[in-house]
């Protein structure tokens, strides 16, 4: 066993094949290219097979992870794909945007050593087997229930909610205030990072078994949750996310060429404003960009910008390259494709021309201070040390609020001092009889598998006041 540990041990973390960075940047085709089986194989025989296997406590939905990297090894795909299924209806979205290194690849006995195993390749790896070579056999379903159930929002946590109860038998129509449904993976997170076309597929699939969707209804003001209840159904979840953005606060912010990160990206992405004329969505294609954040969003903002022919990208942030909150993979990306980071910078104003177009702003130098509430080091700013910097775009991609569409139109959801539902958090029974919630409009902006997460124990327990009234 030792001989065998040693063996796997030495054959290196597999990497994935990617378009060159000076190419990339100038378009909006995915990035890695994803492993071929050969190379799949080849990762996971790096496994050990652990027997309390650290890396399934890190996965917020618990994935079998050995198993599934086992049937890998056993070139037993379709089984493998079957597995993830068993707790993880979106693998191939997972795989490509969930923040592995602080999750089952950052508890990866492997990674103590070594490069841990590329857990969220082999993922994505067996979900595209699946969407591009399987058979496309239906799920088996529990005869129908005769209960209806409202989805409001279809992003991560309402596919999830919508996903499970289809499964146990209910039927579930999903609400969308979008023209497009998907949530944040087809408005937020750009095309080279998550096709549409991945996101499209999981849904056509669901449709497949019943899934109905109906999209530009806006829950809280096209319709309220009482008429929902009015209309037949049963039970309704609210997963409308967290997209109300943050801004700056600063002078100058409602210049021409200043857009919330939210604004952009979803013209960019859900609009195809990068495809304008033949698109009719307008977007400002800045030569001179500066992008406010560190996190994913402020990444997929730079990077969009770069693919939309900028000349220069600068992301300004107050606190210092540790900090950042983006995926790692995200930010390595963004320095390969020539994205420039102003590390402990704040800006101070923005400055226009006579017509009111943003031409500048002023930042100011900061260094790190005591830790502040979240235990990150607080930026404190240097005196004097204020400078001028030409821009023509500028992104807000500081972080979002809570969505107030839906809430502000019920007074029987309770809300925290955020505007955030409350909802139970083993539940995610609110303080409406018969409404469920969960995802970001509950924690605040967070991930897609703990969005997910939050809908796997929303449907248990939706599933469970329908059948038994509890
Ligand atoms: C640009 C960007 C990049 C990100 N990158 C990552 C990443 O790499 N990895 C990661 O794990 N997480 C990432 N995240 C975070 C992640 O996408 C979210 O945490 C997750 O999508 C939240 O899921 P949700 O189901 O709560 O809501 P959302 O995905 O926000 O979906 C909510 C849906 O509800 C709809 N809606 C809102 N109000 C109403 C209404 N009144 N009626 C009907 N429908 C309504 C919205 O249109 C939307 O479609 C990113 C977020 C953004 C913005
Ligand atoms: S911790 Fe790493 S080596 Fe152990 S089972 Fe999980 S993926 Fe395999």
């Amino acid at each position: 066993m030792a001989e065998q540990t040693s063996k796997k041990e030495k054959t290196p973390r597999q990497s994935m094949p990617e378009q060159k960075p000076e190419i990339r940047r100038r378009n909006f085709d995915e990035v890695p290219l994803g492993y071929d089986a050969e190379t799949a194989i080849r990762e996971a025989s790096r496994c050990l097979q652990c027997k309390k296997p650290s890396c399934v406590s890190g996965c917020p939905v618990e994935v079998d992870i050995p198993g599934f990297i086992q049937l890998i090894v056993e070139k037993n795909f379709k089984g493998a794909i079957r597995k993830i299924w068993e707790k993880n209806s979106l693998p191939a979205v997972c795989g490509r945007v969930c923040p592995q290194e602080i999750q089952c690849e950052g508890e990866c006995i492997v990674g103590k050593k070594d490069a841990p195993v590329a857990i969220g390749n082999l993922e994505r790896f067996v979900a595209d087997q699946e969407r591009l070579h399987g058979s496309g056999e239906l799920p088996k379903t529990q005869s129908p229930t005769g209960k209806k159930v409202a989805v409001v929002g279809s992003g991560p946590s309402g596919l999830t909610v919508a996903g499970d109860l289809l499964l146990k038998g209910h039927d579930v129509t999903i609400l969308e205030a979008f023209h497009k449904p998907g949530g944040v993976l087809v408005y937020g997170i750009p095309e080279f990072r998550l096709p549409k076309e991945i996101v499209a597929s999981e849904i056509a699939f669901m449709e497949k078994f019943g899934l109905k969707v109906e999209c530009n209804t806006v829950v809280g003001s096209t319709v309220s949750l009482d008429e929902l209840f009015e209309q037949g159904y049963d039970a309704v979840f609210v997963g409308v996310g967290a997209g109300l953005p943050s801004f700056l606060n600063v002078p100058g912010e409602n210049l021409i060429g200043i857009y919330s990160a939210n604004e952009y990206l979803t013209r960019a992405n859900l609009m195809k404003g990068y495809l304008y004329p033949q698109y009719d969505t307008p977007i400002i294609k800045g030569k001179n960009v500066v992008v406010f954040g560190a996190g994913n969003v402020a990444m997929d903002s730079a990077r969009t910008a770069m693919r939309l022919g900028a000349d220069r990208v600068r992301i300004v942030y107050r606190r210092s390259k540790a900090e950042m909150p983006a995926r790692a993979a995200e930010i390595h990306h963004a320095e390969e494709e020539g994205i420039e980071f102003y590390l402990l910078t704040a800006p101070v104003r923005f400055i226009g021309d006579e017509k009111g177009r943003l031409i500048q702003m002023e930042g100011l130098k900061m260094e790190l201070g005591e830790p502040d509430a979240s235990g990150r080091r607080r930026p404190v700013p240097i005196k004097g040390s204020e400078f001028i910097l030409d821009c023509d775009l500028a992104v807000v991609a500081v972080g979002a609020g809570a969505n107030p569409l839906l809430t502000k139109s019920d007074p029987d959801i309770h809300l925290n001092k955020w505007g955030y539902i409350v909802a139970d958090p083993d539940t995610g029974k609110t303080t409406k009889k018969g409404v469920w919630a969960g995802g970001d409009i509950v924690t605040g902006s967070a991930t897609v598998i703990l969005a997910m997460g939050a809908g796997r124990k929303s449907a248990n327990s939706i599933h469970n006041y329908l059948t038994w009234g509890w």
